[in-house]
């Protein structure tokens, strides 16, 4: 079975015409995780017994002749800030190493209804705070194209993972670029859906303005699949919104002749690298043949957007993490008699540096006299950024980026530079503030093979157009 060309649909034929078993497709992807899981440390956990369980029954299906559901026997890994009943819930922090998951998210409802198979949870920054999986308590997750060179992050496991064939699909989150910019960084396609597309029950919650759940995998197809899947309201999430859910699948292959594509000209001086400019450059000559129309356009708030999404990011996150207290959820760092001394030893014990810097300074902006001065201003930023969207979607139908100012870098290179770490999300932020879908597909490498993402974001609720755009890409063939 060549692991790098599989779909879900050909894993769903597979099964249904006796070729494999789900059981037996599920032990190829199993070995492929021992065979590079120890290098790669895209998985925390995983757990065979549990995966053959979910396998059996699919197989089951199949035995008393009943019809297979969509995702039948997909492999697929899921970010450990996501709620896999019974299965450990780490958030890639030593304050939740015990933790177990007392119910399923959501999506993982939705995904197993639709007959997906989970292998394991995958490695992430601590809390989703990061762009490179450095920040995990248990240890950084490497890119499997170069393993001196970083995954991207948060969702660096789940891209990893998929890159590496250690599973077919992946769900990650995105609050600030943390599944597309991995997607970018490992070669894969990665979507962040419309705010409020996607349930987030039982998502551990960053920063709760921003966050939404999005597929990873190997190709546009299956992420629209995935994405049909487990969009839609949940009456558990009150965020999450009643919009008619498309067959983002059958949509695919429609034409894209004489649709307008923005490019921001503000973007155009932002420290883009020579080798993304060049990838991309090629990517949008791409555009050009297959009959776009190339515009440019302005969003004369945008330089502001990474402070904004940091101030709003961090501010949500120290309020989202004050419940780890020691008492509700997690561990517990001594036995103090003191309870003020117990809550702090605990904190201080359970969350790390960069978790730690962020719950300070979102205190601080926060706090009365400060309040005004940061948050609020911030607040009124990100209406201006949206209302900058909002123009430039009147005059076009997308917004077309680098994913990432730069390829992956090395391990290490930015972890003593929490502000260099943050200025590499400049593409990324503003699809969160705004609340709009963006996709990265892959486009083109390096000389080295180092992948480079192109960003493709659409607007409110326009997965729809954003998949059949990226499909349209990608099926034009390699970029070079
Ligand atoms: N890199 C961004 C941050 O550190 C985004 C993280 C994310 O999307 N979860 O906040």
């Amino acid at each position: 079975m060549k692991l790098d060309t599989l779909t879900s649909e050909k894993i769903k034929v597979f099964i249904e015409k006796g070729k494999a078993s789900s059981k037996e497709i599920c032990q190829i992807f199993l070995d492929q995780i021992e065979k590079s899981n120890f290098e790669i440390k895209a998985l925390l956990h995983f757990d065979p017994n549990f995966a053959f369980q979910q396998a059996e029954h699919i197989d089951r299906m199949q035995a008393e002749g009943k019809p297979l559901p969509d995702l039948a026997g997909l492999p697929m890994v899921i970010k450990d800030n996501i709620l896999i009943k019974g299965l450990r819930c780490t958030c890639g922090s030593k304050n939740l190493e015990n933790f177990v998951a007392p119910y399923n998210a959501t999506v993982i409802e939705k995904l197993e209804a639709a007959g997906a198979i989970f292998l394991g949870k995958a490695n992430l920054d601590e809390y989703a705070m990061g762009s490179s999986t450095e920040n995990s308590a248990y240890g950084p997750t490497v890119n499997p194209h170069q393993p001196d060179y970083v995954p991207g992050g948060s969702s660096g496991g789940s891209a990893a993972a998929v890159a590496a064939n250690m599973s077919l699909a992946a769900l990650g989150t995105d609050t600030g670029g943390s599944i597309r910019q991995p997607a970018a960084f490992c070669g894969v396609v990665g979507m962040k859906p419309t705010y409020s597309r996607v349930s987030r029950f039982g998502l551990v919650a960053f920063g709760s303005s921003l966050d939404q759940i999005g597929p990873l995998a190997n190709n546009v197809r299956d992420v629209a699949k995935i994405l049909k899947v487990i969009s839609g309201k949940d009456p558990r999430d009150a965020t999450s919104l009643d919009v008619e859910v498309p067959d983002y699948v059958a949509a695919l292959g429609r034409p894209i002749k004489g649709l307008k594509i923005g490019l921001p000209r503000q973007y155009q001086r932002s420290g883009v690298s020579e080798i993304v400019q060049m990838r991309i450059d090629s990517g949008l000559k791409r555009f050009r043949d297959l009959g776009c129309e190339m515009i440019e356009v302005d969003l004369p708030h945008i330089d502001y957007a990474i402070a904004t999404y940091y101030v709003i990011a961090m501010a949500e996150a120290s309020s989202n993490l004050a419940r780890y207290d020691g008492v509700r959820y997690g561990m517990r760092g001594t036995e103090e008699d003191d309870l003020t001394n117990m809550y702090l030893a605990t904190r201080d014990a359970g969350f790390g540096e960069e978790v730690k810097r962020r719950i300070m300074l979102g205190t601080f902006v926060l706090s009365s006299g400060y309040y005004d001065a940061y948050y609020l201003k911030a607040q009124k930023v990100r209406t201006l950024i949206k209302q900058d969207f909002e123009e430039a979607f009147r005059k076009v139908d997308f917004l077309v980026s680098p994913t990432s100012p730069t390829p992956p870098f090395r391990l290490g290179e930015k972890t003593n530079d929490p502000l260099e770490m943050y200025l590499s999300d400049i593409f990324t932020i503003a699809a969160n503030l705004v609340g709009i879908p963006g996709i990265s597909v892959p486009c083109g490498s390096t000389t080295d093979g180092l992948p480079i993402g192109m960003q493709i974001m659409g607007t409110h609720f326009d997965e729809e157009r954003v998949l059949n755009l990226a499909h349209a890409f990608e099926q034009s063939g390699e970029v070079s």
